[in-house]
């Protein structure tokens, strides 16, 4: 194999650049010619792709976002898509790809690897939903604006006696929730992987005050519902003036945390390390602090689950 290249797809997530750039930077370093493809499978579907040097990835590995771009094309589901994406890769002689993204990327990679390309996925998410990994790139950084955020919105929240509902991204997943709440010590924390019951919400948040307390931070995820939809509820029950606040798209992007970056640095590089083995049609994971690589069907095949000891962690230490 000589030719490599290294796409982001689906939603952008800090720390997607320094994981091209550790591609690049790893690949040239085992002597392949390493292409950047813009827009995901867009991009490889309609050709859009260049030649990366060592130097197309300097000053890249603190920026957030993905310099090659990201895009959601639905082309790449169908049989026609698939077969253009695997023509431009034959078209390059490009043998080998590296696709950063999340599990609707790794199906497409599936696909391909099963239309003969060597492909290796590396987990660029925020929202952390991937099983087979215990964090996914972006996702600490994610977690990180989001507590920072919420330390503003807690002066505020303070200073006028006020409960605030403090919506936060993750999809169906409520890990950015979670640890958002626990680090940023939140009075209740809502989402998907827990069954939502608003009155001990507002118990606690009124005992709370009973006691002296003069605020509160609710913390929600989307995949359980948009903050409009718990104020008033919270507000009349538990007789505190409520205000909500979307974090949004801040969320997903800034610079990448360290910790981010030396995720991003160490799978993109051991990504190309499966590329040069002759490894195919496996993603990269961190699992009890060791990197490892897996089949990606038996990636997807793992059910989701939330950090279940955070999860009981948070509910025994928010009063
Ligand atoms: P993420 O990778 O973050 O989960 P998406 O689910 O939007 O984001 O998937 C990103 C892209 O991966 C899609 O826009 C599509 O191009 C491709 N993709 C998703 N599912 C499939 C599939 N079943 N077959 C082929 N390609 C897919």
């Amino acid at each position: 194999m000589k030719k490599i290249a290294v796409l982001t797809s689906g939603g952008d997530a800090p720390g997607m650049n320094a994981a091209i750039r550790a591609v690049v930077r790893a690949g040239i370093y085992y002597g392949f010619e390493v292409y950047g493809v813009y827009q995901g499978y867009k991009g490889l579907i309609e050709d859009d792709l260049e030649k990366l040097d060592e130097y197309s990835v300097s000053d890249k590995i603190q920026r957030g976002g993905t310099f090659l771009r990201s895009a959601r094309c639905l082309e790449m589901k169908t049989d026609e898509g698939l077969n253009k994406a695997v023509n431009t890769l034959h078209k390059h002689g490009i043998e080998g790809l590296v696709v950063i993204g999340g599990d609707g990327s790794y199906r497409g990679a599936q696909k391909l690897s099963r239309a003969g390309i060597n492909v290796i996925g590396i987990p660029g998410t925020i929202d952390n939903d991937i099983s087979c990994t215990e964090y996914s790139i972006g996702f600490d950084t994610a977690v990180n604006t989001a507590v920072d955020a919420i330390n503003k919105i807690r002066d505020t929240s303070s200073s006028h006696n006020r409960v605030n509902v403090v919506e936060v991204m993750g999809r169906n997943s409520g890990f950015i929730a979670l640890y958002a709440g626990i680090a940023a010590g939140a009075e209740a924390i809502l989402i998907p992987e827990k069954e939502l019951n608003l009155d001990v919400v507002c118990d606690r948040i009124k005992k709370g005050f009973a006691l002296g307390k003069y605020y509160g931070l609710v913390i929600l995820a989307e995949g359980v519902g948009h903050y409009e939809e718990f104020c008033d509820v919270i507000e009349k029950y538990s007789g505190v003036t409520t205000r909500g606040t979307n974090l949004g798209y801040i969320q997903r992007g800034g610079s990448p945390s360290a910790f981010d970056r030396m995720l991003a640095s160490k799978m993109g590089a051991m990504a190309v390390e499966c590329l040069k083995d002759g490894k195919t049609n496996r993603c990269m994971c961190y699992q009890h602090g060791r990197f490892l690589d897996m089949e990606i069907e038996e990636a997807l095949s793992m059910p989701y689950s939330i950090d279940e000891e955070a999860k009981r962690i948070a509910e025994m230490i928010a009063i």
